[in-house]
């Protein structure tokens, strides 16, 4: 059994000596031992890692890929303009690392691969792709959208060739040579273009900035009611998980960014505060309303966003976060209601009244419900709200926010900026913020909490979890199979409150594995755009790496793979795939037991007695969730009793409707989103003593 640790040192290794070997000798005449004594690696090893040669040349162009592709947003970052970005752009392509005569003659072998390998032929597609789009997302700042394109297509092919003449090893044609061809060439163009004698085009162009990505928003921001733009951010690139292809193309939140922001909603909250409870409540039920007219296309870009599988973010996303318009713009009149104190003949009243100004801050699983779940109970209770979204996931809340305003919402009351873990300290450290709502990880629970608390802000943490799923011997078997699937598979996995420790007791374990795994091998994976899919790819490859090293760490620890186990053979290209897995004989001290992997990977322990049982579910510093399936009604409830979780479900999984409050205890969070409960998260009570008689005082 090959060591954790030692594995990727040695698939890194593989792919490197790939490069050297593809590079002096071509693909066709390259077995994988010559690959493997290259990297010093047993050629056994190399056959377990990659499975065949053809394997390990895709993760050769997707390394190669990988760093282009890293290269080009930290080079799209530091550059100002769009003519900067085009030549930030091109510098990339011929950056050292991808120029160097051994790669190019590498990418070369790739391109007569390509001819017989259907799946290297994507990924040389997906690369064409990303190097047409991101030329052409500037050129169309420039130029009217014909021009654009066709210099796009030359720039393009222009590169392709150079990358020929360089491949000529004996005269390669060399770096800066070929970065001054390429703008020489596109100088050229770029001048014909604008001053075409049908006068259409010009380069100091006031076209409103168009693009062919897919799912590119007029702009980063939403603030004070509209989009807004500043491109000194740095650059977030929004990738569709299915197939690594650049959707979007988006800036982080300068500081001015988040000033404007911040200020907005400071300024138009007052106003809306004054508003009555019923007012506020109908904007969101109508805003409730154009979200279901708009599911479809809501879910489209959802899964866009995500690589969720259409099927689920038809019923799960968009629909959650218009029940959460729904019902708080509902409740809205009755929920807000203060009390009456009597004291004799004095009376004492309170009235629950905003906070404020209140920061939201999201994950990527669920992006549009995340941003709904936070805004509803936040705006009806009178505040305004910032909103920011993961980087990985930067679309679905804007337009939320479209919608909103759309609804009747006044300006500056739901503002959406975009950024990462350097944009978030700026809101949660602001003044003028009263509150902080956080759905993500534990240690940036902490973060966000110990920031906060330094001026002494509200704060909700909805954070991570490694939930237990209890089945029971008399339990109904295929539900509990059902619900256990639902629990770790849905969303790719990538759900916190999933019962990723599943126990089950030991008389039914052999038949509960026989029947999870034949279900779990007929799930089908594939393009989340098709409507029979039911697993679609992770949200990054980084997600994707991470679970695939703990399906590493559970094979290696000693656990008993029962299904899934790696990347799904029928899906090309660069999605980011990684199968649902299920491990047996898991114990609770392996990593798969105790670290929260948010992916597809269920890991089952045996168990004996429920008191056995109780007590090792609660073994963990986390406690978002649990669930217990029995035919034992007694039974349910004394061990949900017992369970420490915010959460729990009796023979059922994962259910949230919006009427019931969600949230964590121990290391999962505080605070609670949804129902009633969230009001409270949302206002504080002002309390007024009224004296109806003549002061007494004693002096
Ligand atoms: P993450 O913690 O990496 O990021 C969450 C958000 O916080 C992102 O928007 C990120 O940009 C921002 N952020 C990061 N550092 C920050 C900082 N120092 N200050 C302010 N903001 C900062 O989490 P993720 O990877 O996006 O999401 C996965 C995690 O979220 C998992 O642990 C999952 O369990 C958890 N999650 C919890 C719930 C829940 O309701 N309990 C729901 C969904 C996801």
């Amino acid at each position: 059994m090959p060591k954790v640790g030692m594995e990727p040192m040695r698939r890194k290794a593989l792919v490197d000596a790939a490069l050297r070997v593809i590079g002096d000798h071509g693909s066709l005449a390259v077995t994988m031992s010559d690959i493997a004594r290259q990297a010093g690696v047993s050629p056994a090893l190399a056959h377990h890692y990659f499975g065949s040669k053809e394997q390990l040349l895709i993760e050769t162009i997707r390394s190669l890929l990988r760093q282009l592709r890293n290269d080009t947003v930290t080079a799209l970052a530091a550059a100002r303009t769009p003519r900067a970005r085009l030549s930030a752009v091109i510098r990339v392509s011929f950056h050292a690392d991808q120029f160097a005569p051994d790669t190019v003659a590498a990418w070369l072998a790739f391109y007569a691969e390509a001819q017989r390998s259907e799946e290297t032929r994507r990924f040389l597609v997906i690369y064409a792709r990303r190097l047409r789009s991101n030329l052409l997302a500037d050129l169309k700042v420039l130029l009217p959208a014909d021009a654009a394109e066709r210099i796009a297509e030359g720039a393009a092919a222009m590169i392709d060739g150079l990358y020929i003449r360089q491949s000529l090893k004996s005269a390669p044609i060399g770096i800066e040579a070929s970065i001054a061809l390429t703008e020489d060439y596109l100088n050229a163009l770029l001048a014909t273009a604008s001053l075409s004698p049908e006068g259409e085009g010009t380069t100091t162009s006031n076209h409103p900035r168009t693009n062919d990505m897919k799912a590119q928003p007029k702009a980063s921001h939403f603030i004070d009611g509209e989009y807004a733009e500043d491109t000194d951010g740095t650059v977030i690139e929004s990738l569709y998980p299915a197939t690594g292809e650049v959707i979007a193309r988006l800036h982080a939140a300068t500081p001015a960014i988040v000033e404007r922001a911040i200020a907005a909603a400071k300024r138009a909250q007052p106003e809306w505060a004054a508003m009555s409870p019923m007012a506020r409540g109908r904007i969101l039920k109508r805003a409730a309303d154009i979200m279901r007219e708009r599911n479809r296309a809501l879910s489209e870009l959802e899964t866009l966003d995500t690589g969720k599988p259409i099927q689920e973010t038809v019923v799960a996303d968009p629909t959650s976060g218009a029940d959460a318009f729904e019902f708080f713009g509902g409740i809205a009149p009755a929920g807000l209601n203060g009390s009456q104190i009597p004291l004799g003949q004095d009376f004492a009243y309170t009235k629950r009244v905003p906070l404020g100004v209140c920061v939201g801050i999201g994950a990527w699983n669920y992006p549009q419900q995340i941003a709904c779940w936070k805004a509803a109970p936040a705006l009806v209770c009178g505040n305004a709200m910032v909103f920011k979204p993961s980087e990985n996931t930067p679309l679905g809340a804007l337009k939320i926010a479209e919608i909103l305003h759309e609804a009747g919402l006044p300006k500056g009351l739901f503002n959406v900026i975009q950024g990462d873990r350097d944009t978030g300290p700026l809101l949660v450290n602001h003044p003028d913020v009263a509150k902080v709502s956080l759905t993500g990880s534990v240690p940036t629970g902490r973060r966000v909490a110990a920031a906060a608390a330094g001026n002494l802000k509200h704060v909700t943490m909805e954070l991570g979890g490694k939930s237990p799923l209890i089945v029971f011997d008399d339990a109904d078997l295929d539900s509990a199979v059902g619900g256990a699937m639902l629990g770790n598979f849905y969303s790719t996995g990538q759900v916190c409150s999933n019962g990723t420790r599943v126990f089950v007791q030991k008389a039914i374990k052999a038949e509960f594995l026989k029947r999870l795994k034949v279900r779990t091998e007929a799930m089908l994976i594939g393009d989340p755009m098709d409507e029979a899919t039911q697993v679609g790819p992770m949200v990054s490859w980084a997600q994707r790496e991470k679970v695939i090293s703990y399906i590493e760490k559970g094979k290696a620890e000693g656990a008993t793979l029962i299904a899934g186990g790696g990347i799904p053979n029928n899906v090309s290209g660069e999605g980011y795939y990684v199968q649902p897995t299920v491990f047996a004989d898991v114990t609770d001290d392996m990593s798969i037991a105790r670290e929260e992997i948010f992916g597809p990977v269920m890991s089952v322990l045996d168990f004996d007695a429920e008191d056995e049982v109780i007590t090792r579910a609660n073994a963990s510093e986390f406690g978002l969730s649990g669930g217990v399936f029995t035919a034992d009604l007694t039974r349910a409830h004394r061990v949900v009793d017992r369970l420490e979780a915010g959460t729990l479900w009796i023979n059922t999984y994962n259910l949230c409707p919006v009427e019931i409050p969600f949230g964590g205890s121990k290391q999962s969070g505080f605070g609670r989103e949804n129902s009633l409960a969230a009001l409270e998260h949302y206002s504080e009570l002002k309390t007024v003593y009224v004296g109806m008689g003549p002061v007494v005082a004693p002096y």
